[in-house]
């Protein structure tokens, strides 16, 4: 078994049955694994489950006053744009292609800290990235924490019911997911810590990180538009919190293959380009899935990628120092393979027709 066979959590349904298929879990199960999971009196090492969620929570009250008082064109445009483009695209920039992929590299640790508290606090790192990487090794496949395949619940909950890291990690193996965050700068527990806290992340710094980043957000937000703009974004940031969710779900056809010719060129797994996750967050998925490392995702001229656009002007003014860009690749690797495969094929269909208008002269 490999590091990525065990660093999750397995859920107490399993990953796979004993024919190697993948289990799929009734709602009810995963329910009851979810709720399990988010108990902190039955164990102080689902904190960080449950402070995934507490957040969300804590910001529903913000959505009803949003849509009960503040409501007016103004403030729910402003929500649009936050909800969809500015929590999307820097999931999209710090998330998934720094923390997992370190598809770019900062210039020094301000520059990150910027980045990192770009918006608000809301994923903790650690739940995203290290399941991340087993994502990318087991698409499709079981043990993918967010396998489609297992319907919308298996990756709607996957945040708590398959993505925190495994309890019971040797001295070792905890040791190799420090090492996947170390660039991040998240600071992490010692092994002993992490044996009573279940997590790489500390409870305090962690919960006093996302007090710091939400009172400065709010505090922003005030001065710009007074408590009206506040509350708004606030709203749309917990609406993004939870839409974030079933990204997962459909970025892999829903469990169906839904790949489409001339669009999705990765065949190794389900992952699809879809145009709104594309737009609003340059989450081409399926380019994502063929060159993993990239700054950039979006590489036909439609495929806009608002979040290669921030990574290519911090490294213009000298806060991104070096970047992988695998956009020229991609051309090589299948623009220019299809166009020679096409001209192959239309010569073989002439070939025929020539011999044909031969043996018709003879
Ligand atoms: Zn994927
Ligand atoms: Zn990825």
């Amino acid at each position: 078994m490999s590091f990525l066979d065990t660093v999750l959590q397995p859920p107490s349904y399993g990953w796979q049955d004993s024919n190697g298929d993948l289990v799929k879990p009734s709602p009810k199960q995963i329910f009851g694994e979810f709720f399990s999971r988010l108990n902190v009196f039955k164990d102080k090492k689902n904190w960080l489950s449950f402070l995934c969620w507490f957040t969300v929570l804590a910001l529903v009250p913000f959505f009803f006053l949003f849509l009960f008082k503040y409501l007016s064109v103004k403030t729910l445009l402003a929500a649009f744009f936050y909800s969809m483009i500015v929590m999307g695209t820097h999931g999209t920039i710090w998330h998934h292609r720094y923390c997992t992929h370190n598809a770019y590299q900062f210039r020094n640790k301000f520059w990150r800290f910027f980045t990192q508290n770009l918006t608000l606090k809301i994923i903790p790192e650690e739940i995203y990235a290290v399941s991340h990487h087993v994502h990318h090794a087991k698409s499709d496949t079981p043990g993918d924490p967010y396998n489609a395949q297992g319907g919308f619940l298996y990756c709607f909950l996957a945040d708590v019911n398959h993505q925190p890291i495994n309890k019971n990690l040797s001295e070792k193996d905890y040791a190799k997911c420090v090492n996947l965050m170390k660039h991040i700068g998240v600071s992490v527990n010692t092994y002993e810590q992490y044996q009573k806290w279940g997590s790489l992340a500390k409870p305090l710094n962690t919960i006093v990180g996302i007090i710091l980043n939400w009172s400065f957000w709010f505090g922003a937000f005030y001065l710009i538009g007074g408590i009206p703009l506040a509350v708004a974004l606030f709203a749309a940031a917990g609406f993004w919190a939870v839409g974030v969710r079933t990204f997962n779900y459909e970025g892999h056809g829903k469990g169906e293959d839904k790949r489409r010719e001339g669009v999705d060129y990765n065949r190794d797994d389900m992952s699809i380009n879809q145009i709104w996750p594309g737009i609003v967050a340059g989450e081409w998925h399926n380019n994502h899935h063929l060159y993993p490392k990239s700054a950039r995702s979006g590489f036909k001229p439609y495929q806009v990628d608002s979040a290669w656009y921030y990574i290519k002007f911090m490294h213009t003014i000298g806060a991104v120092s070096t970047y992988h860009d695998s956009k020229k690749q991609f051309y090589k690797d299948y623009l220019k393979a299809h166009a020679t495969e096409k001209e192959a094929t239309v010569a073989e269909l002439r070939v025929p027709k020539a011999t044909t208008l031969v043996a018709e002269r003879i």
